[in-house]
């Protein structure tokens, strides 16, 4: 028989353990919310994969992915954070309560912060997973500056591929890029394409694939095979960047958030999913740049949302939903609107037995957003034996109209 789920009960789940999970874990713990990071493998996660960070911030001698990491995850652990390491087979986040599954425990959480971040796609070809870290190199604007006056190999021909490729020309002595397809044509823009044919360190091998990439403990020699001819040869190189695209860890959402097509998860600029309550933060989003500056941002953000929507929550269903009273939806920057608050002002004098609450959509989105379904703004929501009964807004709104709903 299987054994049944431990349940454990959290106001924050956060889903992976990197740069962005760990971020996203020192703004809940900070705020005192039960929470927990589950990561599958290594926490710290992809950042770990790089020996040098000379771009974040504050440590102008730069400092490594592990180092970095091991800080964030001090930081976290400081603030009451709690960790578990094992994978998140499913969630189901139907309900106002979300469910987080692992493989022994079922983990109810009021929020959930998905961080799961994404992978480089890999070649496949033999030896590959030995030098990742060790000359196979996935991010140029990281690992550049360490192949100055070195040769490199640059796999791919996309927007990335040739615009990175270009980049590395200010620091290597050459730039060899492995393109699968025939001379002459690339898989990026054409803007991209003529600065790089034009430019002297760039060299171009047609037709190529990677058949086995070779070294002792660390990567120095990178075999290609031409698609047409079947020759092999041996490119000596520093470092190895492939830029064939990445893939979000996000197979267990399917179905259960908006992504993309490539299955990054959709966000608002606020970090809210499709589904409220549940965020995401970091790679795993749909976005431009994939840093760890640019993580620590999504998820700051994200566990701030997280905090605003339990607070949110709390009031919703513990104050306003309980018994009679109104809400006044209204946005406070505007005059009218504030000149309406005296005649809610009069009314609460007038039915002293009536609760009456104040909404700022600016201050409180998503409280004005579950009060009122249809966004109007200003509105009056009417409340009895903890239902909406009526809202008023619009033209209708006055306080003859509210008292006739009381
Ligand atoms: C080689 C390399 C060098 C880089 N160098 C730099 C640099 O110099 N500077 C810089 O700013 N950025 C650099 N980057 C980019 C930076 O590392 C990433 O943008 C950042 O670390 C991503 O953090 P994340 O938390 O969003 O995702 P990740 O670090 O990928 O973390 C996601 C975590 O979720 C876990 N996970 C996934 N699925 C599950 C599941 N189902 N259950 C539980 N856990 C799960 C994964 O194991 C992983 O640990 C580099 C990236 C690479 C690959």
């Amino acid at each position: 028989m299987p054994r049944e789920k431990k349940i454990e009960e959290y106001d924050v789940v956060i889903i992976g353990g990197g740069a962005s999970g760990l971020t996203a874990g020192i703004y809940c713990g900070r705020a005192r919310l039960k929470t927990i990071v589950i990561e599958q493998a290594l926490v710290g996660g992809i950042a770990t994969n790089t020996n040098e960070i000379e771009n974040y911030p504050g440590f102008p001698e730069g400092t490594t992915g592990t180092g970095l990491m091991k800080l964030f995850h001090q930081q976290a652990k400081k603030f009451g954070v709690k960790f578990k390491l094992t994978n998140v087979k499913t969630v189901d986040f139907t309900g106002d309560i979300k469910i987080v599954e692992t493989f022994r425990n079922r983990y109810k959480a009021k929020a959930v912060i998905i961080c799961n971040g994404s992978k480089p796609r890999l070649t496949g070809a033999e030896n590959e997973e030995k030098y990742v870290g060790k000359g196979i190199a996935f991010c140029a604007t990281c690992d550049a500056a360490a192949c100055t006056d070195e040769e490199v190999l640059v796999i791919g021909s996309g927007d990335a591929a040739i615009e990175e490729g270009m980049f590395l020309t200010k620091f290597a002595s050459k730039v060899k890029v492995s393109i699968i397809h025939d001379e002459g044509i690339m898989d990026c823009n054409e803007v991209a394409k003529s600065a790089a044919l034009a430019n002297p360190k760039m060299e171009f091998l047609h037709n190529t694939v990677v058949e086995r990439f070779e070294g002792e403990d660390e990567l120095t020699t990178v075999v290609l095979k031409n698609l047409k001819t079947g020759e092999l040869t041996s490119i000596d190189c520093f470092t190895c960047f492939l830029f064939i695209g990445y893939i979000p860890n996000t197979s267990i959402y399917e179905d259960k958030v908006n992504m993309t097509k490539s299955g990054y998860v959709i966000t608002s600029e606020n970090m809210e999913t499709s589904v409220p309550g549940v965020f995401a933060a970091g790679d795993v989003r749909d976005k431009f740049l994939r840093q760890v500056a640019t993580c620590v941002g999504d998820a700051a953000t994200a566990g701030v949302m997280a905090e605003k929507y339990i607070a949110e929550t709390e009031i919703f269903e513990n104050i306003i939903m309980k018994g009679d009273g109104i809400a006044y939806i209204f946005d406070a920057s505007k005059a009218d609107h504030r000149k309406f608050l005296e005649e809610i002002e009069e009314l609460e004098k007038e039915y002293d037995e009536y609760c009456c609450h104040r909404v700022d959509t600016y201050k409180s989105r998503g409280l004005a957003q579950r009060l009122c379904k249809t966004g109007h703004c200003p509105s009056v929501i009417i409340i009895k034996n903890g239902k909406v009964v009526k809202v008023i807004s619009e033209e209708t709104l006055s306080k003859n109209e509210i008292e006739k709903n009381l």
